[in-house]
């Protein structure tokens, strides 16, 4: 399976924001990008600021969301062909599918304290989709799925062990059942209100732009 290899904190500061790709290190003052001498985008010239063209703002603003969701381009393009055929508005439907990814789904249930973390614990077998054991993290969940860690011990000391100490608001699309074991459902589709306000002010109108070219 392709994934990117470089260091996740120079994404964060190539795209100028915090993308939340490690677990407790982003809200500690460790972050590169709460620190002055560190913040600035990578390379020898990353200081130099440089006017971008309209196909660079929109470019930016497409990788800040992929870099987010953890979403490679060949899955991207199949969510924006997904969203580009839905009647509703592309840029909510687009946000609506990412929201719905399963490792997305696992880390906003408060079962992972990042989505990477979360794609670990289903690419490690320890994750049930409606009782139906799955490793595939960019599965798209549908209302009334339900996602739940495996009742084995192996699974569940794992889970325990990344479990986030103060898990964020569960967004209100999804719903955690009360029990010993990590289980959780999405409980209808999300919306623009619903994605995670840590990425709020993506301009999805400029990505569609660039991904209808
Ligand atoms: Fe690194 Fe997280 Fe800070 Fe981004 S937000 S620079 S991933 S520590």
């Amino acid at each position: 399976m392709a994934r990117y290899t470089d260091p996740v904190c120079k994404r964060c500061r190539r795209e100028g924001m915090k993308l939340f790709l490690k677990a407790s290190r982003c809200y500690s003052p460790k972050c590169p990008m709460d620190r002055d001498d560190r913040r600035k985008p990578p390379g020898m010239h990353g200081a130099r600021k440089s006017k971008l063209s309209e196909y660079g703002v929109r470019l930016r603003e497409k990788q800040k969301l992929k870099w987010f969701y953890g979403v490679l381009e060949r899955q991207f393009r199949r969510y924006f062909t997904l969203a580009s055929k839905s009647p509703e508005n592309t840029g909510a439907v687009l946000l609506s599918i990412l929201e719905r990814r399963l490792d997305n789904v696992i880390h906003r249930l408060g079962f992972a304290p990042s989505r990477n973390s979360a794609r670990q614990l289903v690419n490690g077998g320890h994750v049930m989709v409606n009782d139906v054991p799955t490793n595939i993290p960019s599965m798209i969940l549908k209302p009334g799925d339900i996602v739940k860690v495996k009742s084995r011990e192996k699974s569940l000391k794992l889970a325990r062990s990344i479990k986030p100490e103060s898990a964020e608001r569960v967004p209100d699309f999804l719903e955690v059942i009360p029990g010993e074991i990590p289980e959780g459902r999405l409980t209808r589709l999300p919306d623009r209100g619903d994605i995670d306000p840590r990425i709020t002010e993506i301009r999805e109108q400029l990505i569609i732009e660039i991904a209808a070219r």
